[in-house]
């Protein structure tokens, strides 16, 4: 294995910045924001101000110009404050490379708003009959004189409350199925979108999710980003680094998690000591310990391929499915080091453990996640 192709020092940096604003800014408000269901605002904004949006797209279009083994660490600290938080970066970070990737110097042109903050994006692929089966998308978006005229509906879409611009997988040959289909950027505030109210979740809940609506939505023709017919393997093509971005923010959300049990199983005294003293507590924290050590492993190992343009489909879909099941279970052992306090609202555990679960299912679920690595493994052997 390489070493990252960043300088040591501008790695520890970077990791540094997400850090401090995660224990300064984000875990102060985390548990606020939880409660009230609340679209981090302000965060967003500052996010926006020191440079942590676009942490991978190069710096001649506003971003950071590191790389994904930088973009791990960024992602694991901010989740390490609050998921919420960190999800937003990630999507940023989805969406700025799109646009790098794909972008005409035109569509380039809306990046400094996104990086900035200024500009609230969604990432809208998901349908009622297209989840985990993305080649069912039944959106079209219809060609016309001047553009296209996209019709249907998306489900479950973070930001959909609060979105400023779609990007919007929909059919424009529904009879070439996946290969008949196109991204198109839209202006969430065109005529004909509406917005389905915020769904209550059962964790992240900072993160506004909702459905989108497109009735006759008329865009230009330059609203088209890549080729057109080329939109489900655009949208593929950035997974590899949506799930290295998933992956870390569980290692972050099971770090928070060890933190507070450990501190918790210092300070609480029972049998007239602290209950840290008790092995099996102990082996408990041990094995926390451990899993968050090798996931985030696995994370860093798929951040390395990727850096270095090797095939990383597997070893992503490895540090997602390991690292989000790793932090359901060990988010759960957090609580249980907590008692009855862990499952009493305002304790950070049981928000932790809460939030982890949604990491097993979305940016496709662990079970799909296990398919893509026996696929690879029956294809290129073990
Ligand atoms: C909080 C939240 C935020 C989200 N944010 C976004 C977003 O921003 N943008 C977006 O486009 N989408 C988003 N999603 C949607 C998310 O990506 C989907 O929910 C997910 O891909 C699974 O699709 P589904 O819910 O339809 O489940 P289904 O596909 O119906 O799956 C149901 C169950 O069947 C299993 N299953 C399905 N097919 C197979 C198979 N072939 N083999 C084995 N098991 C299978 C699944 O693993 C799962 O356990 C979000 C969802 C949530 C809940």
């Amino acid at each position: 294995m390489h070493a990252p192709l960043l300088d040591a020092e501008i790695y520890g940096q970077i990791r540094e910045t997400a850090r401090r604003f995660a224990d300064d800014v984000i875990k102060p408000a985390a548990a606020d924001l939880d409660r009230d269901e609340t679209f981090p605002a302000e965060i967003y904004a500052q996010m926006g101000k020191i440079g942590l949006f676009g942490i991978t797209v190069p710096e001649e279009h506003g971003g950071a110009g590191l790389d994904s083994f930088a973009y791990a660490a960024v992602m694991e600290e901010l989740s390490r404050g609050y998921a919420s938080v960190a999800d937003q970066c990630g999507l940023v970070e989805l969406i700025g490379t799109l646009l790098t990737r794909y972008g005409t110097p035109e569509q380039l042109r809306r990046l400094p708003d996104i990086l900035s903050g200024k500009t609230r994006v969604a990432y809208c692929l998901t349908e009622a009959e297209a989840g985990s089966d993305l080649s069912n998308v039944r959106t079209t978006a219809r060609e016309t004189a001047d553009g296209y005229v996209i019709d249907g509906g998306k489900l479950w879409i973070h930001n959909a409350p609060v979105a400023d611009l779609g990007f919007v997988l929909a059919s424009t040959d529904p009879a070439a199925g996946h290969r008949g289909m196109s991204i198109f950027l839209v202006d969430l505030h065109t005529p004909g979108v509406s917005r389905g109210p915020k769904e209550h979740k059962m964790g992240q809940r900072a993160s506004q999710v909702g459905a989108l609506s497109f009735d006759d939505v008329a865009v230009p023709r330059e609203a088209l980003l890549g080729p057109k017919g080329r939109g489900f393997h655009i949208m593929m093509s950035v997974l590899e680094k949506g799930r290295v971005g998933i992956a870390s923010l569980a290692v972050g959300i099971a770090q928070a998690g060890l933190e507070a049990a450990l501190a918790y199983a210092r300070d609480r005294r029972q049998f007239g000591k602290p209950i840290l003293d008790n092995q099996g507590l102990q082996w408990m924290l041990a094995d926390m310990a451990k899993d968050i050590a090798a996931a985030r492993a696995l994370v860093e190992r798929a951040a390395l391929l990727i850096d270095h343009a090797k095939p990383a489909t597997s070893a992503s879909s490895m540090a997602k499915c390991f690292a989000s099941d790793m932090a359901v279970a060990q988010t759960a052992n957090a609580v249980q080091i907590f008692g009855g306090s862990g499952y009493i609202r305002g304790f950070e555990v049981e928000r932790l453990y809460r939030d982890a679960k949604i990491t097993q299912i979305y940016e496709g679920t662990n079970q799909i996640q296990r398919t893509i690595i026996a696929r690879e493994l029956i294809k290129n052997g073990a």
